[in-house]
């Protein structure tokens, strides 16, 4: 397991955490789990701020969960409503996340030596 966990962002049902070792996204959200590299966290990302919510819940008017978001297995899909979709986006726009999107990993290990 991963010791190294720095948090990036953190709502009710869930939290966005990077390991400064492995370089590797944690995204817990409820009973889910899932781990990304920087690029599979960024085809996340923009995945979920693509899903045109609306349409989804004329199509299916499921009253509990209606919005699929496909994980990297093929035959899994998970389904979440908006306010979870809502929550899910809030991760990515923390502050912390865009701090990180701003800053290379180098910076997150450096050490300053003073002479
Ligand atoms: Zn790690």
């Amino acid at each position: 397991m991963c010791k190294n966990i720095k948090i990036l962002a953190k709502v009710k049902s869930g939290e966005l955490t990077m390991c400064t070792k492995c370089k590797h996204f944690h995204l817990t959200f409820n009973n889910i789990f899932f781990e990304f590299n920087q690029e599979e966290l960024d085809q996340f990302k923009d995945y979920l701020f693509a899903i045109d919510i609306d349409y989804w819940e004329d199509q299916y008017p499921c009253p509990k969960r209606n919005i699929p978001v496909p994980s990297l297995q093929k035959n899994l899909i998970l389904v979440f409503n908006r306010q979870e979709i809502a929550e899910l986006k809030q991760l990515f726009s923390g502050y912390s996340y865009q701090k990180f999107k701003n800053i290379t990993l180098d910076d997150i290990d450096y050490t300053l030596v003073l002479n």
